[in-house]
Formats: structure tokens, C-alpha cells, sequence
């Protein structure tokens, strides 16, 4: 089997590479541009896989208030917008790094979709 260095996480110093960052400036639930409500930036994975979601660009800007923490259907309220999160994650990891769904598994732990 061939792992790419990179995806290894055992080998201590890795060298992440600088994922591209395509990701708009835009909050990702509702499109507001972060004028009243600042935009935050959400890791779709976190706990143990935050780092790997850094390194993967798998983040979205989400308004602070309304959106990100305290909102009815912020991410960190409602499970279905965090589910939708995880989906979207998921999705966006499969396509731009040509994974399978066990590819996904492997790196993140489970399967959302
Ligand atoms: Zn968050
Ligand atoms: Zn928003």
C-alpha cells in the first residue's frame, strides 16, 4: 500500500501543504458578507480531525452570532446544520482529493453522507 507522506500522521513533523483557499468570503449558511455579524471561520471536523481539517481547507466562514455559536440554526446549536456541515466536509474532502468513501473513513473516522 502507498500512503503519501503527507496524510501520514505518525511522521511527527509533516510538512502540510498549504491548502488551496478557494473558500469565499461569504458566510456559508446564509451568504452574509460579515458587515453586522463578523465571520468566523468553522472547522467542518473538530476535536481529534481539527488539525486535518486545516490541512485540508476543510473550513467555511460562518457569521459569529447568527450562524456559527448562538443562533437557532447555528452550527454549534442545531444538529442539522452541523450535519449538513459534516456533509458538505465530506463531500468537498472526497472530490478534491479523489477519495473514496473509505478513503474518507480512514482520515475523519466516519461516514456522513
Ligand atoms: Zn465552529
Ligand atoms: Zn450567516
Amino acid at each position: 500500500m502507498m500512503y503519501p507522506k503527507s496524510v501520514s500522521a505518525r511522521s511527527g513533523k509533516i510538512k502540510t501543504k498549504k491548502a488551496k483557499v478557494n473558500i469565499p468570503y461569504v458566510c456559508w449558511q446564509c451568504g452574509r458578507n460579515g458587515c453586522a455579524d463578523p465571520l468566523d471561520k468553522h472547522h467542518l471536523f473538530g476535536g481529534p480531525f481539527r488539525a486535518k481539517s486545516e490541512q485540508y481547507g476543510l473550513w467555511v466562514y460562518l457569521c459569529h452570532d447568527r450562524c456559527h455559536e448562538n443562533g437557532p440554526d447555528a452550527a454549534h446549536q442545531n444538529p442539522e446544520t452541523m450535519q449538513k456541515l459534516h456533509e458538505h466536509g465530506q463531500r468537498k474532502a472526497m472530490e478534491e482529493n479523489g477519495w473514496t468513501t473509505e478513503d474518507f473513513i480512514r482520515e475523519f473516522g466516519k461516514n456522513y453522507v
